[in-house]
Formats: C-alpha cells, structure tokens, sequence
C-alpha cells in the first residue's frame, strides 16, 4: 500500500485502479470461457474450474470497489478517509479463501 514505488501518490493511485480493474476483466473472461466449455463438454472438473474462477471475480470485485472508496477524500462522516476500506477487503476475502477451502475439505471427507 505505501512501497516505494516511485510514483506520486496520484499515479500510483490510478495505477491501482487501474490493476483492480484488469484484475475484474481477467476474472470474468475466465468465468465465461471455462462456464462456456462446461456447458459444451459437462465436464465436472470444469464446472469446478469455473466456481474456483467466479470466487475469484468476486473477490476481484469487492478489491474493484474498495480501492476506490479508499480513495475517496475525508468526509463529514469519515475525517480519517477511507483507507480502512482495504482491510475490509483483504479480509473479505480470507474469509472466501477460508470459506472455499472448508468446502473442499467437507468434499474430501464426504467422498
Ligand atoms: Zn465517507
């Protein structure tokens, strides 16, 4: 969040935005191309492929919009800013991380 990356704080804030957003674009495109070929095929290991790819855009997603209400400048209810936002984020998504693999480990028993 603060590394030296030589980069005024402006650029480095569109450079975020801008990485959240490739990020989301990636997440979908794979959602769509391995949904697509499960439609075609019925494989299951494909279909699994395309869940562990939608967790992913969705945790795309929330850093999409995190990111941008970080940046958001203080306001009347937030004088600190928005910064906070961040953690809410990375920790929505160890929750999806914990949250997937409490599911594979329940798969793994059952079977
Ligand atoms: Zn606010």
């Amino acid at each position: 969040m603060h590394a030296p990356t030589g980069l005024d704080p402006k650029a480095a804030a569109a450079l975020t935005r801008r990485i959240t957003l490739l990020s989301v674009a990636t997440a979908g495109v794979l959602v769509v191309i391995k949904g697509g070929v499960w439609l075609i095929s019925g494989s299951v290991a494909l279909l699994a492929s395309a869940a562990d790819s939608g967790l992913d855009l969705i945790a795309s997603l929330v850093t999409f919009y995190a990111v941008r209400y970080a940046q958001a400048p203080p306001d009347a209810e937030h004088r600190f800013g928005h910064g906070k936002a961040e953690a809410f984020a990375s920790l929505t998504q160890a929750g999806l991380v914990f949250a997937s693999a409490a599911l594979i480990g329940q798969e793994a028993i059952v079977h």
